[in-house]
Protein backbone atom coordinates (compact mmCIF):
# COMPACT_ATOMS: atom_id res chain seq x y z
CA UNK A 1 0.00 0.00 0.00
CA UNK A 2 2.59 2.63 0.73
CA UNK A 3 4.78 1.50 -2.16
CA UNK A 4 1.91 2.22 -4.46
CA UNK A 5 1.23 5.29 -2.70
CA UNK A 6 4.86 6.01 -2.91
CA UNK A 7 4.66 5.22 -6.82
CA UNK A 8 1.52 7.60 -7.36
CA UNK A 9 3.19 10.62 -5.96
CA UNK A 10 6.35 10.10 -8.17
CA UNK A 11 3.87 10.11 -11.03
CA UNK A 12 2.15 12.99 -9.36
CA UNK A 13 5.48 14.93 -9.70
CA UNK A 14 6.56 13.91 -12.97
CA UNK A 15 3.41 13.66 -15.12
CA UNK A 16 0.89 15.72 -13.57
CA UNK A 17 -1.27 18.19 -15.95
CA UNK A 18 -2.04 20.69 -13.66
CA UNK A 19 -1.37 21.27 -10.10
CA UNK A 20 -3.56 23.62 -7.34
CA UNK A 21 -3.93 23.37 -3.47
CA UNK A 22 -5.95 20.29 -3.36
CA UNK A 23 -5.58 17.77 -6.35
CA UNK A 24 -2.99 16.76 -9.07
CA UNK A 25 -4.93 15.59 -12.12
CA UNK A 26 -2.38 12.98 -13.99
CA UNK A 27 -2.16 11.48 -17.31
CA UNK A 28 -2.68 7.50 -17.96
CA UNK A 29 -1.82 6.24 -21.38
CA UNK A 30 -4.71 3.73 -21.90
CA UNK A 31 -2.49 0.34 -22.83
CA UNK A 32 -4.53 -2.59 -24.55
CA UNK A 33 -6.53 -4.81 -21.90
CA UNK A 34 -7.16 -2.13 -19.49
CA UNK A 35 -10.87 -1.54 -18.32
CA UNK A 36 -12.12 1.05 -16.27
CA UNK A 37 -12.06 -1.62 -13.65
CA UNK A 38 -8.57 -2.36 -14.43
CA UNK A 39 -7.83 1.44 -14.23
CA UNK A 40 -9.67 2.42 -11.26
CA UNK A 41 -7.85 -0.65 -8.97
CA UNK A 42 -4.61 0.62 -9.99
CA UNK A 43 -5.21 4.10 -8.97
CA UNK A 44 -7.84 3.21 -6.08
CA UNK A 45 -10.39 5.29 -7.79
CA UNK A 46 -14.03 4.83 -7.69
CA UNK A 47 -15.65 4.18 -10.80
CA UNK A 48 -18.27 6.96 -10.40
CA UNK A 49 -14.95 9.21 -9.82
CA UNK A 50 -13.09 8.11 -12.90
CA UNK A 51 -15.94 8.29 -15.20
CA UNK A 52 -16.78 11.94 -13.86
CA UNK A 53 -13.19 12.80 -14.50
CA UNK A 54 -13.29 12.08 -18.04
CA UNK A 55 -16.75 12.40 -18.57
CA UNK A 56 -19.02 13.11 -21.93
CA UNK A 57 -22.65 12.80 -23.07
CA UNK A 58 -21.94 9.06 -24.10
CA UNK A 59 -21.02 6.03 -22.16
CA UNK A 60 -16.91 6.18 -22.61
CA UNK A 61 -15.35 3.79 -24.23
CA UNK A 62 -11.63 3.07 -24.08
CA UNK A 63 -8.98 2.70 -27.07
CA UNK A 64 -5.22 2.21 -26.92
CA UNK A 65 -3.33 5.05 -26.96
CA UNK A 66 -6.06 7.52 -25.75
CA UNK A 67 -5.60 9.49 -23.01
CA UNK A 68 -7.68 9.60 -19.36
CA UNK A 69 -7.54 12.11 -16.65
CA UNK A 70 -6.67 10.48 -13.03
CA UNK A 71 -6.92 13.12 -9.97
CA UNK A 72 -5.08 12.26 -6.64
CA UNK A 73 -6.53 12.84 -3.99
CA UNK A 74 -9.69 10.65 -5.42
CA UNK A 75 -12.74 13.21 -5.59
CA UNK A 76 -14.72 16.02 -7.64
CA UNK A 77 -14.16 19.19 -9.16
CA UNK A 78 -17.04 21.83 -9.23
CA UNK A 79 -16.36 24.91 -11.58
CA UNK A 80 -17.57 28.06 -9.84
CA UNK A 81 -20.53 29.61 -11.80
CA UNK A 82 -22.40 33.48 -11.64
CA UNK A 83 -23.53 33.69 -8.28
CA UNK A 84 -22.70 30.47 -6.74
CA UNK A 85 -21.52 30.61 -2.87
CA UNK A 86 -18.63 28.37 -1.05
CA UNK A 87 -21.73 27.27 0.80
CA UNK A 88 -23.88 26.78 -1.35
CA UNK A 89 -21.58 24.45 -3.11
CA UNK A 90 -20.83 23.06 -0.03
CA UNK A 91 -24.63 22.04 0.43
CA UNK A 92 -24.92 20.83 -3.08
CA UNK A 93 -22.39 17.48 -2.64
CA UNK A 94 -23.94 17.26 1.08
CA UNK A 95 -20.72 18.33 2.09
CA UNK A 96 -19.39 20.59 5.62
CA UNK A 97 -18.58 24.05 4.57
CA UNK A 98 -15.17 24.24 6.64
CA UNK A 99 -14.27 20.95 5.35
CA UNK A 100 -14.47 22.23 1.64
CA UNK A 101 -12.80 25.59 2.79
CA UNK A 102 -10.40 23.82 4.38
CA UNK A 103 -9.57 21.55 1.43
CA UNK A 104 -9.12 24.26 -1.03
CA UNK A 105 -7.23 26.70 1.10
CA UNK A 106 -9.72 28.88 1.47
CA UNK A 107 -10.61 31.71 4.37
CA UNK A 108 -13.53 33.09 5.53
CA UNK A 109 -15.26 35.21 3.55
CA UNK A 110 -14.86 32.67 0.81
CA UNK A 111 -14.42 34.89 -2.26
CA UNK A 112 -14.90 33.12 -5.34
CA UNK A 113 -14.12 33.88 -9.01
CA UNK A 114 -16.28 32.56 -11.97
CA UNK A 115 -14.34 29.58 -13.71
CA UNK A 116 -12.20 28.85 -10.33
CA UNK A 117 -12.10 24.79 -9.43
CA UNK A 118 -13.83 23.74 -6.34
CA UNK A 119 -12.11 20.37 -4.98
CA UNK A 120 -14.65 18.35 -3.16
CA UNK A 121 -12.31 15.58 -1.54
CA UNK A 122 -14.49 11.89 -1.98
CA UNK A 123 -14.22 11.41 1.54
CA UNK A 124 -16.50 14.53 2.08
CA UNK A 125 -19.26 13.63 -0.17
CA UNK A 126 -22.59 13.09 1.63
CA UNK A 127 -21.51 13.28 5.02
CA UNK A 128 -24.57 15.70 5.36
CA UNK A 129 -27.24 13.73 3.54
CA UNK A 130 -30.35 13.72 5.82
CA UNK A 131 -32.32 10.23 5.69
CA UNK A 132 -35.05 8.77 6.97
CA UNK A 133 -35.79 5.34 7.70
CA UNK A 134 -37.41 3.69 4.66
CA UNK A 135 -37.00 6.69 2.52
CA UNK A 136 -35.09 7.71 -0.35
CA UNK A 137 -32.28 9.75 -0.39
CA UNK A 138 -32.47 13.09 -2.42
CA UNK A 139 -31.01 12.89 -5.48
CA UNK A 140 -29.81 16.97 -6.11
CA UNK A 141 -29.75 19.25 -4.02
CA UNK A 142 -32.17 21.80 -5.40
CA UNK A 143 -35.56 23.42 -5.40
CA UNK A 144 -38.86 21.76 -6.72
CA UNK A 145 -39.65 23.26 -10.07
CA UNK A 146 -42.48 20.72 -11.28
CA UNK A 147 -44.91 17.98 -9.03
CA UNK A 148 -45.49 14.43 -10.21
CA UNK A 149 -49.06 14.66 -11.79
CA UNK A 150 -51.02 16.18 -14.60
CA UNK A 151 -49.90 19.69 -15.63
CA UNK A 152 -49.52 21.88 -18.44
CA UNK A 153 -46.38 21.02 -20.43
CA UNK A 154 -44.09 23.58 -20.00
CA UNK A 155 -42.74 23.35 -23.98
CA UNK A 156 -45.73 22.04 -26.25
CA UNK A 157 -48.52 24.42 -23.81
CA UNK A 158 -50.76 21.43 -23.51
CA UNK A 159 -52.27 19.47 -21.05
CA UNK A 160 -49.82 16.35 -19.71
CA UNK A 161 -49.01 13.64 -16.96
CA UNK A 162 -46.27 14.25 -15.70
CA UNK A 163 -44.60 11.22 -14.59
CA UNK A 164 -41.35 12.09 -12.03
CA UNK A 165 -40.33 15.85 -9.97
CA UNK A 166 -38.33 18.34 -11.61
CA UNK A 167 -35.71 19.55 -9.24
CA UNK A 168 -34.22 22.69 -10.44
CA UNK A 169 -30.43 23.22 -9.84
CA UNK A 170 -27.48 24.54 -12.05
CA UNK A 171 -25.65 23.41 -14.60
CA UNK A 172 -23.03 20.86 -13.54
CA UNK A 173 -24.80 20.30 -10.25
CA UNK A 174 -23.89 16.72 -8.95
CA UNK A 175 -26.59 13.89 -9.22
CA UNK A 176 -26.64 11.25 -6.33
CA UNK A 177 -28.13 7.73 -6.30
CA UNK A 178 -31.07 7.58 -4.14
CA UNK A 179 -31.14 4.06 -3.92
CA UNK A 180 -28.58 1.22 -4.79
CA UNK A 181 -28.98 -1.15 -7.89
CA UNK A 182 -27.43 -2.09 -11.23
CA UNK A 183 -27.68 0.54 -14.26
CA UNK A 184 -29.74 -0.50 -16.68
CA UNK A 185 -29.51 2.35 -18.90
CA UNK A 186 -26.89 5.39 -19.40
CA UNK A 187 -27.68 7.69 -22.61
CA UNK A 188 -29.65 9.14 -24.56
CA UNK A 189 -33.43 8.54 -24.08
CA UNK A 190 -35.22 10.64 -26.62
CA UNK A 191 -37.47 13.16 -24.13
CA UNK A 192 -35.13 12.51 -21.16
CA UNK A 193 -31.98 13.71 -23.14
CA UNK A 194 -29.08 12.13 -21.57
CA UNK A 195 -30.78 9.57 -18.85
CA UNK A 196 -29.72 7.09 -16.32
CA UNK A 197 -32.36 4.18 -15.24
CA UNK A 198 -31.03 2.47 -11.94
CA UNK A 199 -33.18 -0.81 -11.12
CA UNK A 200 -33.47 -2.44 -7.08
CA UNK A 201 -35.46 -5.51 -6.51
CA UNK A 202 -38.61 -3.39 -6.83
CA UNK A 203 -38.32 -0.61 -8.94
CA UNK A 204 -36.83 1.39 -11.34
CA UNK A 205 -35.30 4.80 -11.06
CA UNK A 206 -34.77 7.29 -13.96
CA UNK A 207 -32.48 10.60 -13.53
CA UNK A 208 -33.31 12.49 -16.82
CA UNK A 209 -31.98 15.64 -18.71
CA UNK A 210 -28.41 15.24 -17.48
CA UNK A 211 -25.47 17.06 -19.01
CA UNK A 212 -22.72 14.29 -17.80
CA UNK A 213 -22.88 10.67 -17.19
CA UNK A 214 -20.90 8.73 -14.31
CA UNK A 215 -21.67 5.46 -14.82
CA UNK A 216 -21.83 2.91 -17.33
CA UNK A 217 -24.75 -0.08 -17.66
CA UNK A 218 -23.75 -2.91 -15.53
CA UNK A 219 -22.51 -0.99 -12.99
CA UNK A 220 -23.73 -1.53 -9.46
CA UNK A 221 -24.13 1.54 -7.77
CA UNK A 222 -24.49 2.23 -4.27
CA UNK A 223 -26.85 4.90 -2.90
CA UNK A 224 -25.48 8.26 -1.89
CA UNK A 225 -22.89 7.88 -5.11
CA UNK A 226 -22.67 10.75 -7.42
CA UNK A 227 -24.35 9.03 -11.05
CA UNK A 228 -24.04 12.41 -13.02
CA UNK A 229 -23.89 15.89 -13.05
CA UNK A 230 -27.64 18.53 -14.10
CA UNK A 231 -27.89 19.47 -17.40
CA UNK A 232 -30.86 20.86 -19.85
CA UNK A 233 -30.84 18.08 -22.68
CA UNK A 234 -34.14 16.51 -24.02
CA UNK A 235 -37.41 17.98 -23.56
CA UNK A 236 -36.30 20.85 -21.05
CA UNK A 237 -36.50 24.58 -20.54
CA UNK A 238 -33.54 24.99 -18.32
CA UNK A 239 -31.14 22.82 -16.01
CA UNK A 240 -33.16 20.43 -14.04
CA UNK A 241 -33.36 16.97 -12.68
CA UNK A 242 -36.71 14.86 -13.95
CA UNK A 243 -36.75 11.93 -11.25
CA UNK A 244 -38.58 9.38 -11.81
CA UNK A 245 -39.97 5.76 -10.37
CA UNK A 246 -41.44 3.33 -11.80
CA UNK A 247 -42.27 -0.06 -10.61
CA UNK A 248 -42.66 -3.79 -11.38
CA UNK A 249 -45.61 -3.11 -13.66
CA UNK A 250 -43.79 -0.11 -15.29
CA UNK A 251 -46.29 1.95 -13.81
CA UNK A 252 -44.82 5.70 -12.35
CA UNK A 253 -45.17 6.28 -8.83
CA UNK A 254 -45.43 9.96 -7.07
CA UNK A 255 -41.52 10.07 -5.82
CA UNK A 256 -42.52 12.73 -3.25
CA UNK A 257 -43.96 9.37 -1.40
CA UNK A 258 -40.35 7.94 -0.85
CA UNK A 259 -38.40 11.19 0.05
CA UNK A 260 -38.17 12.68 3.11
CA UNK A 261 -39.42 15.95 3.48
CA UNK A 262 -37.79 18.29 1.32
CA UNK A 263 -37.81 21.22 4.20
CA UNK A 264 -35.38 18.75 6.13
CA UNK A 265 -32.78 17.64 3.45
CA UNK A 266 -30.33 20.24 4.38
CA UNK A 267 -30.42 23.88 6.32
CA UNK A 268 -30.71 26.94 3.87
CA UNK A 269 -27.49 27.95 3.73
ZN1 LIG B 1 -39.90 16.25 -15.44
Amino acid sequence: MRFRRFILWVFCLCLCSSISFSYVALRHFVNSGDTIETICRIYQLPVSVFLDWNRSGSPLKLSPGMVVTIPFPSGYVYRVAEGNSLSWISCSFFADLNAIAAANGLKFPYTLRIGQEIFIPYGEIGRKFYSEPGKLLWPVYGEISSLYGNRVHPITGLKAFHAGVDIAAPEGSPIFASASGTVSHAGENGGYGIMIEIADATQKYRYGHLSALCVTVGQNVKRGEVIGRVGSTGDSTGPHLHFEIRNQKNETLDPLSQLPNIKNIYPKH
